[in-house]
């Protein structure tokens, strides 16, 4: 979902969760299928190219949104707020399908500067393989209305991963055709 698509209902729960067996920065769980790409994902990253990962964030309920955003809105003011956290019912994360990975040892973490470290190139590169996609890249602000966030990456399916990197379309909006953009609808 995004900023014109909420989820339904807003307080919606995946029918099932588990941990993946990864070091966390927050501990929490994932929708099954996600936890396991996840552990092929850092195994993957460590044996190709040394890198260690973390788990920064991944699901989040309905209620812990409330008090992220609340926060968010709090220090930053709900204009900046609405730019790099979700309205409680709008985030992924809430959907179980949604993960911040952070790099071991922790550097740039949650910070548009992931992007240049190890960690952050290795999993532009090679997400897709494992069925994630970065979801809010830095030329489609307009589109997905979030700020460039090279940490935060949604589990779509290997076959979908695969198709968009073909295809070479970005975002989830632009392939389905469903509005998005920076506005709550
Ligand atoms: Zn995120």
């Amino acid at each position: 979902m995004n900023k014109s698509r909420a989820l339904k209902p807003p307080a919606f729960v995946p029918p099932s969760l588990r941990f993946a067996n990864v070091t966390y920065v927050n501990r929490q769980p994932s929708v099954p299928a996600v936890a396991t790409a996840l552990e092929q994902m850092f195994a993957a990253g460590k044996a190709e190219a040394g890198l260690d990962f973390s788990v920064q964030s991944a699901y989040r309920s309905y209620d812990s949104q409330v008090r992220v955003y609340n926060d968010d809105v709090a220090q930053n003011g709900v204009a900046y707020a609405d730019t790099d956290t979700a309205r409680p019912g709008h985030s992924e994360h809430q959907t179980g399908l949604a993960v911040d990975i952070s790099a071991v040892p922790a550097r740039c973490s949650l910070d548009a500067c992931f992007a240049q470290t190890p960690q952050g190139v290795w999993l532009a590169a090679n997400a897709y393989r494992f069925g994630f996609l970065l979801r809010y890249p830095a030329d489609k602000v307009a589109v997905t209305g979030f700020t460039f966030e090279p940490w935060h990456f949604r589990y779509v399916g290997t076959a979908l991963a695969a198709e968009l990197r073909a295809k070479r379309i970005t975002t989830l909006e632009e392939f389905f055709g469903v509005p998005g953009g920076t506005q709550y609808r």
